[in-house]
């Protein structure tokens, strides 16, 4: 059976050019990037190499540019920097529809003497400035807005908060882990203060982070250990994936154009078509300000779980927009904050595309999809009594 790919907001496949430079990595080049020898000092030159490519993606300069071991992990240095680097500032704020990796150390923080405050999003997922502006103190030590959201991929007006921000004096720091290389991301645009990025979302393996933190911006280690990143995170580095994000980074500037082009056309197609084939469905998310390659579609009336396992069977790899905790679907924290009504939000799909999908792929799902769906609906109660 085919496998038809279209879950990259989770994670996207190596792309070959990335595991080839990656590969001597793992066998004759082993040498630790911090020895004297010249056998580690050669490695310690590809590094530079690598992070002067991810620089270049966010357009910083290279000693800007954090190592770090996954997103979540830039994510979370960032939040603790902030709040130890300005230990009398005991609020943070942040949104109601970041990744866990924010989210969930806002709660933390909120639960350790810290107030937290999440900004809410309207019915289309986007941010309620006013209520981000209201809420800005001189207690405020960080505020971190994601740059687009991956369940839904709408994009938040990062620039305008940038620059608010830098006028009052508070530190932003914006998650760009699903933005890069799908919408240009650049650090003189978006005056952010730092910045996360992944390299499993850009096609580079999983395992390797980057936190961009711009030159002068008062900052306190996470990791602490050996003199690695400067200080800024210790810890022997990465080498193979750090060198592979290197290539990623350059990869997905090459081909930016034709993940808004030929990406979105795509998606556009498929979100087309399945609402021209499926009754009862809405997309989630405002359809004018999104990433190229995410959709987030509702299938009213029922289960986003059972959708997922009848296209499981068929070799479609998608995501849902619900999670079975403690037995009972619950819709995501995305979702609610957006106020999705309850039987649309139990039956939302995510589907993400990645300049690997083809034409085909989309003419299967279109294909396959609206017998599903009206299977499930047939033995529906929601359905029935709708
Ligand atoms: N931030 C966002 C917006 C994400 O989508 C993800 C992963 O899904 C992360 C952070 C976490 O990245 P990682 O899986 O590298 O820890």
């Amino acid at each position: 059976m085919k496998t038809v790919y279209v879950d990259n907001n989770a994670t996207t496949k190596v792309d070959p050019d990335v595991l080839e430079e990656m590969l001597p990595y793992f066998s004759e080049l082993y040498g630790n990037p911090s020895s004297i020898h010249s056998f580690g000092g050669e490695i310690g030159r590809k590094l530079t190499e690598a992070r002067e490519k991810v620089a270049a993606l966010i357009n910083a300069s290279p000693e800007e540019i954090i190592f770090t071991s996954c997103g979540t992990e830039s994510d979370n240095t960032a939040i603790m920097s902030a709040v130890q680097a300005f230990p009398f500032k005991k609020h943070i704020i942040t949104t109601r529809v970041e990744h866990p990796a924010i989210k969930n150390m806002g709660e933390y923080l909120s639960r350790n003497g810290y107030r937290a405050t999440f900004v809410p999003v309207d019915d289309k997922g986007n941010l309620d400035l006013d209520y981000l502006y209201k809420k800005l103190s001189d207690e405020t030590a960080i505020v971190s807005i994601m740059w687009a959201n991956n369940e839904t991929g709408v994009i938040f007006p990062v620039q305008e908060i940038s620059e608010v921000l830098q006028q009052r004096g508070i530190l932003f720091h914006t998650d760009a882990v699903q933005a890069a290389g799908k919408v240009p991301v650049d650090v003189t645009d978006v005056k952010t203060d730092m910045l996360s990025l992944s390299g499993h979302k850009i096609h580079a393996p999983k395992g390797v982070g980057i936190l961009y933190v711009r030159k002068g911006t008062k900052f306190a280690p996470h990791m602490i250990g050996g003199h690695q990143e400067k200080g800024m995170r210790g810890g022997t580095e990465n080498v193979a994936s750090i060198i592979g994000m290197g290539k990623a980074s350059e990869l997905a500037l090459k081909y930016i154009d034709r993940e808004k082009i030929e990406v979105a056309k795509l998606r556009d197609r498929l979100e087309t078509e399945l609402l021209a084939k499926v009754p009862e469905t809405i997309i989630n998310g405002d359809r004018d300000n999104r990433l190229p390659g995410t959709t987030n579609i509702s299938f009213k009336y029922v289960e986003g779980e059972s959708i997922l396992l009848h296209l499981n069977e068929l070799g479609i790899c998608a995501s849902s927009g619900s999670a079975c905790t403690s037995g009972s679907l619950e819709p995501s924290h995305v979702l609610r904050a957006m106020s999705v009504p309850y039987t649309a939000a139990h039956g939302s799909i995510r589907f993400s595309l990645s300049r690997y999908n083809t034409s085909e792929e989309i003419d299967y799902i279109v294909e396959k999809m609206p017998p599903i769906i009206e299977k499930l609906r047939e033995m529906s109660p929601f359905w029935e009594k709708r």
